[in-house]
């Protein structure tokens, strides 16, 4: 067990919605994961009626939202951010912007606004990768965990749900780039084990 006990962990707190009310309006929130590493993460932090779920279950880990150290939001649409609020010494960090434009970083306890490297790749705690996964939005990115279950993603909109598990399911082409979502899902498929979608539980992919 030795050999694993540097890997990290994912848990899901509050499992995503995406559905339609009665008066055709979204009922719609992210989904909020933690991540524990040498750095404790949360992963979108979702619809505000999720908010008491996401302090239970942070509880049932021992955890208080003051505990965390960074938010990660994969991208800056409102069902995936609005309990930011609850993080106050985290460091909240965004990509922002597309392309080589390296992300920012707001500390709510000081108050201040950096820059954050959130390049491709780059280890954001141990055993916690960035991805640029860009398509949804310009500047989504996915966070890969190697955990002792394998390589875990968690995709925010990149994977809005596990349908999107079918090629044949495609994103609305006026609200996204398909060719630039399409090239990230492989991306992701390429090297998860499990996936963590922007609405739903985590699942296991099924590698042909
Ligand atoms: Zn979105």
């Amino acid at each position: 067990m030795g050999r694993y006990s540097k890997m990290a962990e994912v848990h899901v707190l509050a499992i995503g919605n995406h559905s339609m009310n009665e008066d055709k309006t979204l009922d719609i929130g992210s989904t909020v994961t933690l991540i524990k590493s040498n750095k404790k993460i949360i992963v979108d932090t979702g619809s505000f009626k999720d908010q008491d779920r996401i302090i239970s279950s942070l509880k049932d880990h021992n955890l208080t939202p003051e505990d965390i150290d960074i938010v990660i939001l994969t991208h800056l649409h409102l069902d995936h951010t609005v309990n930011t609020h609850l993080f106050k010494n985290a460091q909240i960090m965004c990509k922002f912007r597309g392309g080589d434009y390296p992300g920012q970083m707001h500390t709510p306890s000081k108050g201040n606004l950096q820059r954050a490297d959130l390049s491709d790749g780059n280890e954001i705690a141990e055993n916690v990768f960035i991805m640029h996964t860009p398509g949804h939005t310009e500047d989504m990115i996915s966070v890969r965990v190697n955990t002792d279950k394998g390589s875990v993603v968690i995709a925010g909109d990149a994977i809005p749900s596990k349908e999107y598990m079918s090629i044949e399911k495609q994103p609305n082409p006026v609200l996204m780039d398909v060719e630039e979502f399409n090239k990230s899902r492989n991306k992701i498929l390429e090297v998860a084990d499990y996936i963590v979608p922007g609405h739903g539980d985590i699942f296991k992919v099924e590698k042909n």
